[in-house]
């Protein structure tokens, strides 16, 4: 018997829930209703400042109000903390990661050597090496994880197909801070994995974080997440989906009178296709969807659009 499917909606409670993470929320959802799987809900909220209960309440009631329900429990990522240091130290056991104790002056400089040599910012490795019984005192270490020194990261993707990276430009990133807490890549990485997450549906703006993701599980050893990077929503004329144009948080549009099947109905259309289908039911988007068919180019916001298909509903 195959993995049963489970996919995850992962927002950061930092302002209302946007039109483009409810869209990746959607195809989450109807992937996990299509293979008889789970959507897990984890509230991304260790960015302590930005994230506020406001966030994750309207979260929920956007989910809810679009009926894309999750499976059990949300899971509040701040409160995993310790489990991420614990596997961060666990990379450091193994030799698969190291303390860092560069000032941040050195940083300063090491990212002015780079630009300097027309290269992108990055950490020259300075510690990786170097025993720590040289470390300055009074300087609390970061923990960095060893990238590959060569060879390419590929990040065999359902919508964007096999992505190249060079490992040369992953530099030896950091996965815990001098305060002990987590970073995005370390928490993302642990999460997917304790939760058996089996594919990853999210905006493009996070491929490259996939290939540093990747270096995690590699350095762990675990089985890594299909993934689907879906191009992020555009407005009318190309740009930036400015506020004009659409980017709004569910709760806008709610307010404008908008019924919950025609955004479903649109936000699919955004990304997915079935043929030349404009109007469809939910049952049959789930009984038509397929990762495959997300599409490659950017999608384009349009009210008159939006307007056309709640006509209908
Ligand atoms: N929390 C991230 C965001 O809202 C998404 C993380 C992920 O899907 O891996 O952009």
């Amino acid at each position: 018997m195959s993995q049963q499917v489970v996919t995850r909606f992962a927002p950061s409670p930092t302002g209302y829930l946007h039109i483009g993470s409810a869209r990746a929320a959607l195809f989450n959802w109807v992937f996990a209703r299509k293979t008889g799987g789970k959507m897990l809900l984890r509230i991304e909220d260790t960015d302590r400042e930005r994230s506020t209960e406001e966030a994750i309440e309207a979260i929920y009631d956007g989910l809810k109000w679009l009926g894309l329900e999750w499976d059990g429990e949300p899971i509040l990522q701040f409160g995993r903390a310790a489990r991420h240091a614990e596997i961060a130290h666990e990379l450091l056991a193994r030799g698969q990661a190291y303390k860092c104790y560069c000032t941040p002056e050195e940083l300063a400089q090491m990212r002015e050597e780079a630009r300097a040599a027309g290269l992108p910012p990055r950490y020259n490795g300075y510690w990786r090496d170097r025993d720590p019984s040289e470390a300055p005192e009074g300087v609390a270490p970061v923990i960095r994880i060893k990238a590959p020194l060569s060879g390419e990261i590929v990040v065999d993707d359902h919508v964007q197909g096999k992505v190249v990276f060079k490992t040369e430009n992953l530099d030896d990133f950091i996965i815990l801070r001098s305060d002990g807490t987590p970073t995005y890549m370390l928490a993302v990485v642990v999460d997917d994995h304790d939760m058996n997450v089996t594919h990853i549906i999210r905006g493009d703006d996070h491929l490259t974080n996939a290939a540093r993701q990747i270096v995690i599980y590699n350095a762990m050893g675990w089985n890594i997440p299909e993934m689907a990077h879906i191009p992020l929503i555009h407005g009318p004329d190309g740009a930036k989906l400015s506020k004009r144009h659409g980017a709004l948080g569910v709760g806008a549009y709610r307010q404008m009178g908008y019924l919950p099947a025609a955004m479903r109905n649109y936000i699919a259309r955004l990304g997915w296709s079935h043929g030349d289908e404009e109007i469809f039911s939910t049952e049959q988007m789930v009984e038509w969807f397929s990762l495959d068919g997300l599409n490659k180019g950017a999608a384009r916001f349009d009210f008159v659009k939006l307007e056309s298909v709640n006509g209908h509903y």
